[in-house]
């Protein structure tokens, strides 16, 4: 039997054991996923004994995928990015990015056409990164703005990309086809919303890459009639990609999007 896992820290909502364990039952394959507390201090000595032990594959979550690029071998995109979220073991240790990829086929999904489009990517994290990489990469034209100016910056420079300062949010979504919100604010109950929602209008596109909850922000773009795209297929996206470099075969997206909506939905009435 493979075993394949997910490091991070937390870990333990993590919705990737029940939509991978899905995946592999349909794909009948005798593999099983589960998830690790790993904290950034212990995460090479993880990522090594996993490959000593034999694992099939590993995915990384926060705060790990950006430590992970010294302990494993990069792929082009890994290394553009400048994170890991899949980790394999064939043939070495290689670092793959599956989240940029995960987002772009997400949007497409709800019909969301990238090209020349002007897009708002709110956030510079792991998350943001991947995702400014694959949609500029697609032609998209992106704007980042960041709490913290300076990471900001670093995104936008690393990838050739225009930074705008945080007291202009307002503005920049006014002027954007799409909005992207790759922060973490809108996981917890009683976040501050990132603008005054009203500003929102019919014709654009939000997209909210949390996928744990309804968020204020999908829910304000709702009300103005806007498309609102949570984040679970982006997860179902990713994990699809990781599962199809891990064993070659085509993933079961219908019935992983349909275990982590399950599993959602659960929780909810919990
Ligand atoms: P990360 O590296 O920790 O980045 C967090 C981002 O959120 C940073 O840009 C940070 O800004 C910003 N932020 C945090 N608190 C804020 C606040 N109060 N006001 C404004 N900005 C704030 O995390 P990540 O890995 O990129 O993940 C970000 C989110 O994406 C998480 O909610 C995660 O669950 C979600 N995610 C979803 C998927 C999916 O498949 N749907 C995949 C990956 C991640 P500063 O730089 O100023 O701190």
């Amino acid at each position: 039997m493979k075993v394949y896992a997910v490091l991070g820290d937390p870990i333990e909502h993590s919705l990737s054991p029940v939509m991978h364990n899905a995946a592999f039952r349909e794909m009948g394959l005798d593999a099983t996923y589960h998830a690790f507390r790993v904290g950034i201090h212990r995460l090479r000595d993880a990522i090594l004994g996993a490959d000593a032990m034999g694992f099939g594959g590993l995915n990384l979550t926060i705060p790990l995928k950006e430590g992970a690029m010294a302990v494993v071998e990069p792929d082009e995109t890994a290394e553009a990015i400048g994170a890991v979220n899949t980790v394999s073991f064939r043939g070495g240790i290689r670092g793959h990015n599956t989240d940029g990829i995960g987002a772009s086929l997400a949007l497409r999904r709800y019909g969301v056409s990238l090209r020349g489009s002007h897009i708002l990517l709110i956030g510079a994290g792991g998350a943001a990164r991947a995702i400014a990489y694959q949609l500029s990469k697609e032609g998209a034209e992106i704007v980042v703005t960041n709490r913290t100016p300076e990471r900001g910056q670093a995104l936008a420079e690393d990838l050739g990309l225009e930074f705008r300062p945080f007291v202009e949010i307002e503005d920049l979504v006014r002027c954007s086809d799409i909005l992207i919100n790759a922060t973490s604010v809108g996981m917890r109950d009683g976040d501050p919303r990132l603008f005054d929602g009203s500003i929102l209008r019919s014709e654009q596109v939000v997209f909210d890459i949390i996928y744990s909850r309804e968020t204020e922000l999908l829910r304000d773009a709702r009300w103005a009639g806007a498309k609102a795209i949570d984040g679970v297929m982006m997860l179902v996206y990713q994990g699809a990609a990781a599962l199809e470099i891990w064993t070659g075969l085509e993933a079961p997206v219908d019935l992983m999007e349909a275990a982590v909506r399950a599993a959602l939905e659960e929780r909810r009435e919990n």
